[in-house]
């Protein structure tokens, strides 16, 4: 049955979510108080080679085939240029991704001196990872919205929710600065906001601090051809030409709770070891620096599930990789059409497991 849906967030969790419980038929209307933070801020790699446990990968796995679901459906700024990827034990890491059948490859150091002639120093080997893609994170939202709205959710920006509204044990919408918004259905997909609001109703989602920089240059002629995950960092260039880096080293493991450097010693360092990798950027400067909390769980896994009757949370790192995917599955669980494999998907994920902790 159709449902009336209030979704706070429009990042590419709430926009995504937006998108697909249009498509299922219900009523939905997305509340943000500003700028999607994280996902504007994202590096934007799609990918299921970093993972925490073997669910975790398969998510991820089926996070990347969800994206050309969804692509074939709507224009959104995703290429699939593949990984080469040598901060990790390559011969382990390749054992382990055969594993669970995942395209990958390990390449010579001519091979892949071939695929990137940029590189001044070339690694022995590296993992080729061919179905890895690269999304231009500040694009996605608005790219996702319109799409949604052009299915009828309605969009309010710029208005903060302070809380859930309940009727008993049920929740029946969201307060906001302007008032009392109803609905059968509220999703919290507030990212590093989404803790205070289930506290609200005394719920624990517990999310960790994350902050980060990520680095951007100006346009640059063509140079590198895939996403480079490296001891230096992690580098790709976009169809715009600009290169980008967060300023940490292997930042999707990143457990830093707190920023070390200004941001302009970030950004500086960071340059300095895309130069040492990359030929032809000796004059080049950094352009932008963004700052941005990544939305982490306590346990590092992904929290998607159902807090109360009517009251439901989506909150994750790698929501750029996740986000379609997620948002198929909780479509799916709010419509009552979950299928048992979908079930098994998302039941590591359950906001409950910090209650019974
Ligand atoms: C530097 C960096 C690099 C990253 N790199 C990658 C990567 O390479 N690959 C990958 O898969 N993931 C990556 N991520 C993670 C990814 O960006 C996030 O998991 C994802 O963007 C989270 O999306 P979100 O919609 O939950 O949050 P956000 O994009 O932060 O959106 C939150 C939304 O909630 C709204 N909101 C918050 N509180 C309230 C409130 N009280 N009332 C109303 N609205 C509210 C905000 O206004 C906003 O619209 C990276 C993150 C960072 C910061």
């Amino acid at each position: 049955m159709a449902q009336s849906v209030v979704i706070v967030g429009a990042g590419i969790i709430g926009a995504a979510t937006a998108l697909q419980l249009a498509k299922a038929g219900h009523k939905v209307r997305v509340i943000s108080a500003g700028q999607p933070k994280a996902t504007r801020a994202a590096f934007g790699w799609v990918n299921a080679s970093f993972f925490i446990d073997d669910d975790h990968h398969h998510l991820r796995a089926a996070g990347i085939a969800a994206w050309h679901r969804l692509a074939t459906a709507v224009p959104v700024s995703v290429t699939w240029p593949g990984c080469l990827c040598w901060d990790v034990d390559v011969e382990d890491t390749h054992a382990k991704l055969r594993a669970f059948d995942y395209p990958v490859e390990i390449l010579t150091k001519a091979q892949i001196a071939a695929r990137e002639p940029s590189l001044k120093t070339v690694p022995a080997q590296a993992l080729f990872l061919p179905t890895e893609g690269a999304a231009h994170s500040p694009d996605l939202s608005g790219q996702l919205l319109r799409a949604a709205q052009d299915l009828g959710v309605q969009l309010i920006s710029n208005v903060q929710v302070n809380g859930i509204a309940m009727q008993g044990a049920r929740a029946v919408g969201v307060e906001t600065v302007e008032g009392l918004i109803m609905a059968d259905q509220v999703i919290v997909a507030a990212g590093t906001g989404t803790s205070a609001l289930a506290q609200t109703v005394g719920a624990q989602v517990p999310l960790v601090s994350r902050p980060a920089y990520i680095m951007r240059t100006s346009q640059q002629p063509p140079l590198l051809r895939h996403i480079l995950a490296t001891p230096e960092g992690e580098i790709r260039q976009e169809p715009s030409g600009q290169l980008l880096m967060p300023a940490v080293l292997g930042h999707q493991g990143d457990r830093s709770d707190v920023l070390t450097q200004t941001p302009v010693a970030a950004a500086d360092d960071a340059m300095m070891r895309l130069r040492r990798l990359i030929a032809g950027l000796e004059d080049v400067q950094w352009s932008e620096t963004l700052r941005a909390e990544r939305p982490v769980p306590a346990d590092d896994l992904p929290i998607v599930g159902a807090l109360a009757e009517g009251l439901y949370v989506a909150v994750l790192h790698s929501g750029i990789t996740l986000g379609p995917i997620v948002a198929e599955l909780i479509a799916a669980d709010i419509t009552g059409s979950l299928s048992n494999a979908e079930a098994a998907m998302l039941a590591p994920y359950s906001p409950h497991r910090f209650v019974c902790a």
